[in-house]
């Protein structure tokens, strides 16, 4: 049986993912992600918001084709649409989009219009977390883009860790990148980028509870601004 194959008990997965957490912390982003597609194959998916296509990038490198799992949660701005749309026409990638199983105007019906406005929690768990949670069922690990210098909260981001709640390992590549190595690597690829980070945005996410930041912010004070939220609960 292949590594791809092999199915791992969670006990498994969790020593796994703790193991590689330590043994990868001085890794390249390159390498971690060549661990990753030789230890889960096609049960490894990275997740992208689209706000640029970096991991996405790396881990076609580490796995041609590999699957980029997008959240299409009806309220992103166009251009990070176009970004995915492009992400899939020009890049050694699977884009997989996930939808919620309400449209906004089901949802506007049964909860109320501008839940995100009234209840940001209730409406990311509907939009994202409860999608994620289903599109992710398949697969043994995830990588996400986050870094330790995006805030506070994101500080002790692990290389490679476990993720409780959904049971899978969870490959933050970049976690130890800074804002300028993104920089550089984008531009020493070609790497796509979504246009709104060249119009004042730091980090991409729903238009609605997204704004630009200003000068001496860090990257994710644009995100639900004026609130006390600062994660959607897809990394929590
Ligand atoms: S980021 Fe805002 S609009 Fe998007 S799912 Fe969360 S609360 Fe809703």
């Amino acid at each position: 049986m292949t590594a791809v194959q092999e199915e791992r008990t969670t006990e498994e997965l969790k020593a796994l993912a703790e193991r590689a957490g330590r043994e990868l912390e001085d890794a390249s982003a390159l390498d971690i992600l060549r661990w990753a597609a030789g230890t889960f194959g096609s049960r490894f998916c990275v997740t992208s918001s689209m706000e640029d296509a970096v991991v996405a990038h790396l881990a076609s490198r580490a796995l041609p084709g590999v699957d980029v799992v997008f959240l299409d949660t009806g309220y992103h701005f166009e251009e990070t649409i176009g970004t995915r749309d492009a992400v899939e026409a020009v890049m050694d990638v699977n884009v997989i989009t996930l939808t919620p199983r309400q449209t906004v105007a089901e949802q506007d019906a049964e909860y109320g219009p501008k839940l995100h406005d009234r209840d940001p929690d209730l409406c990311c768990a509907l939009r994202k977390v409860k999608p994620l949670e289903e599109g992710l069922k398949g697969y043994q690990a995830w990588a996400t883009g986050l870094r330790r210098d995006e805030s506070e909260t994101r500080a002790n981001t692990p290389v490679v860790g476990w993720d409780e709640k959904r049971g899978k390992v969870k490959i933050s590549p970049i976690a130890k990148w800074s804002q300028e190595d993104v920089q550089t690597y984008v531009a020493e690829h070609g790497v796509l980028t979504n246009p709104l980070l060249m119009d004042g945005y730091a980090s991409v996410g729903c238009a609605p509870c997204t704004r630009r930041v200003l000068e001496g912010e860090d990257a994710r004070a644009g995100r639900w601004a004026g609130r006390s939220k600062t994660e959607c609960g897809l990394h929590g």
